[in-house]
């Protein structure tokens, strides 16, 4: 896994959709680049009265489309070019389902584990204020990502708008509902992934019902996913945290599951009716549908001939490396890709910005119907295009995604001055 840089990955894929559009490097050059970068050094007094400091990004990839959007995240292995990578990703996905953002990304090299709510509260205040001059309602809007929570982004909202003397509910999504958060948002991402799951069965002529899913992940996104698949009749058999993982082949019980998990218990501590397995067994078991929902760079090279599903629904960003997809596509793995199966998120996000700037409150229906509307419609864009051009569903989304950015650039006069 050394030397992986997944901005790499970015610039690759950029490439080979840009050849299919037939696009001159002059006319997508910019995408292989972030427009504004800002790395941040971020001191924290901890509870024990010393002072820590974390290093902390704010990445905007692009504003071609619209201001800036993507998540923040607080994780150990946070470094530049992943916060570059997923800034970039941000861009495609908001161009994919046809939302006016661009593309940006935060975060902070930190295990949010280790740090008790008062260190959170006061690296998330001090991270906000330094990367404070480049968001804003207009700007760049951040949201949740991993580590994060609703609660995490009303703290930011509050320090932002302590630091303008107003209340700037429209600078940050994903807060809670009490505060201008979407109805719906927390589900968000793992209900897109749900609908993504389901469209691409149908598109195969199948049914989901008795379907096995393998979901990697225990968080916001995968537990949602796991819970709305098996709502709509799959069996969800094996589900994971960072250390481990739990499989039965007749479907978890995941009431009991997720009721461990309440209590922050890691699953390797679990009791119940299912056998314990690694990460990397979970990606290998034979099910029909493996939605890996945690982080990047899972699926690789090394692994992904080891992949047995023959769905792949990515609610993670960039789960799968450009070589295993390769390996996938050769072993006609139908992948549906992360800028398409994970855009339920940032589509809600989209909805709560709409909301905030209308001082509006929409209910849960219409936010979830919206949502489908949005996640259907771009599904089927991409499968037709993946049809018509003979690529794979990944390739087909970066075409619609590249062209609506590449156009967005020209239309606006292209590069100035
Ligand atoms: P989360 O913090 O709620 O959950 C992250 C999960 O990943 C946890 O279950 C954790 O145990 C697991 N994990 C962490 N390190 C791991 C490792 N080394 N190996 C295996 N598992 C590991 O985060 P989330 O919001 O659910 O985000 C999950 C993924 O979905 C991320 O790739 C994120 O960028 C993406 N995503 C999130 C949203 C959102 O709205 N939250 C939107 C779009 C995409």
């Amino acid at each position: 896994m050394s030397g992986y840089n997944p901005f790499d990955n970015v610039v690759e894929t950029i490439d080979k959709a840009a050849k299919i559009l037939g696009y001159q490097p002059q006319q997508y050059e910019m995408l292989k680049h972030a427009e504004r970068e800002l790395h941040v050094s971020v001191p924290v007094r901890m509870d024990d009265g010393s002072v820590k400091v974390f290093a902390g990004y704010r990445v905007q990839h692009s504003t071609l489309r619209g201001p800036a959007k993507g998540g923040i995240r607080y994780h150990p292995e946070v470094n530049h070019d992943e916060v570059k990578a997923l800034s970039a990703w941000m861009t495609f996905k908001c161009a994919v389902v046809g939302i006016p953002y661009g593309g940006g990304k935060g975060g902070v090299t930190v295990d949010p584990k280790t740090l008790s709510r008062r260190e959170m509260i006061n690296l998330t205040r001090r991270y906000t204020t330094m990367i404070a001059p480049i968001i804003g309602e207009q700007i760049d809007i951040p949201a949740p990502d991993v580590g994060t929570s609703a609660e995490v982004m009303g703290w930011l909202m509050d320090t932002y708008s302590m630091l303008k003397g107003h209340t700037v509910l429209g600078v940050v999504t994903g807060k809670p509902p009490e505060l201008g958060g979407a109805i719906g948002r927390r589900e968000a991402t793992g209900r897109g992934v749900m609908i993504s799951a389901l469209n691409a069965v149908a598109a195969l002529g199948k049914n989901i019902e008795g379907m096995t899913v393998a979901v990697q992940g225990m968080g916001n996104v995968a537990s949602v996913a796991a819970i709305l698949l098996a709502e709509k009749g799959a069996k969800i058999v094996a589900i994971s945290d960072s250390k481990s993982g739990l499989y039965n082949k007749n479907g978890l019980d995941l009431k009991a599951v997720m009721a461990h998990r309440e209590g922050k218990n890691p699953l390797k501590t679990f009791t119940g009716d299912a056998q314990h397995i690694t990460n990397e067994e979970l990606l290998a078991l034979d099910v029909d549908i493996l939605a890996p929902c945690a982080i990047e760079n899972q699926i690789r090279k090394d692994n992904a001939d080891k992949v047995r599903a023959k769905i792949i629904v990515e609610g993670a960003n960039g789960p799968t490396t450009v070589e295993a997809d390769e390996i996938l596509e050769k072993k006609g793995v139908v992948i549906a890709p992360d800028i398409l199966a994970s855009a339920g998120g940032v589509t809600v996000s989209y909805f709560e910005w709409v909301q905030n700037l209308q001082q509006l409150r929409w209910s849960e229906e219409e936010v979830n119907s919206r949502l489908k509307v949005i996640m259907d419609n771009a599904f089927k864009s991409v499968w037709d295009i993946a049809k018509e051009k003979k690529v794979s569903l990944r390739t087909g989304a970066y075409l619609i995604a590249i062209k609506r950015v590449v156009e967005a650039s020209e239309m606006r006069g292209g590069v100035w001055p």
